[in-house]
């Protein structure tokens, strides 16, 4: 019985998370289904349709994409991986961004790093994500450290921002499906990154401060 439970506790959250999908997609979807009519009946203002249609499918795309990382099985391209050049990449991809929200990104090694086994892609993913939500949070005269050193078994992963930091009762809910305080996020960041992280048998902890800012530990093991 104890089984049965279990499994229809599963199968609830599948259906949670499956609802929650069907929403966020069928909204841009309906707005595209408008558009495509709005041209059938008016083709003057297609420059115009075309840009709020693309940036519709660009919403979809980003849901997808995603979710995609939930779909892919456990350890799928899992590599002995430099975790400094792994950190230099992900900063290099976010530069542009950083500079365009006037936010800078500075990288604190406290000790020499060591290798990680990860799946590189993932893992970025789960970092990009960090990065991002720092910058849209700090956005303004806003730093962001990535501190990173070594403790016994484990490699410590610090993603500090001073920017708008995330009232109590909103902190409970982080990780939720769906759960933006955000015009246009998808309130998938953290959940995926938790799952990555935690498909890296690692840890994964947030702390903030409403109006200080906000830091993101992160913890994985490191080979032996
Ligand atoms: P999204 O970024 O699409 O909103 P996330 O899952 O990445 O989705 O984040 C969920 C919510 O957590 C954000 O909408 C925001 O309210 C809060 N949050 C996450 N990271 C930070 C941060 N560094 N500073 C302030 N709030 C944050
Ligand atoms: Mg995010």
């Amino acid at each position: 019985a104890h089984e049965f439970l279990q499994n229809s506790e599963k199968l609830a959250l599948v259906g949670q998370l499956a609802a929650g999908i069907a929403h966020e997609i069928r909204n841009p979807l309906t707005s595209l289904k408008g558009f495509v009519q709005l041209m059938q009946e008016d083709g003057m203002r297609k420059q115009e349709y075309f840009s709020i249609m693309s940036s519709e499918l660009a919403r979809i795309e980003l849901i997808v994409s995603e979710l995609l990382v939930l779909a892919k099985p456990h350890a799928s391209a899992f590599e002995v991986r430099d975790l400094t050049n792994l950190m230099n990449h992900v900063v290099t991809l976010l530069e542009t961004e950083a500079i365009l929200q006037k936010v800078t990104i500075r990288m604190v090694m406290e000790s020499p790093l060591p290798m990680v086994h990860c799946d590189e892609n993932q893992l970025k993913q789960a970092f990009i994500n960090f990065l991002k939500n720092g910058i849209e949070a700090t956005s303004g005269s806003g730093e962001i450290v990535i501190r990173l050193w070594c403790e016994r078994d484990k490699v410590v992963i610090r993603f500090e921002d001073n920017g708008v930091g995330i009232p109590e009762e909103q902190l409970a809910r982080l990780g939720e499906a769906f759960f933006t305080t955000k015009e246009s996020g998808t309130g998938l960041g953290l959940m995926v990154s938790r799952r990555i992280i935690e498909n890296h048998r690692g840890t994964l902890r947030l702390m903030s401060t409403q109006g200080r800012g906000t830091t993101v530990e992160v913890c994985l093991p490191i080979i032996s």
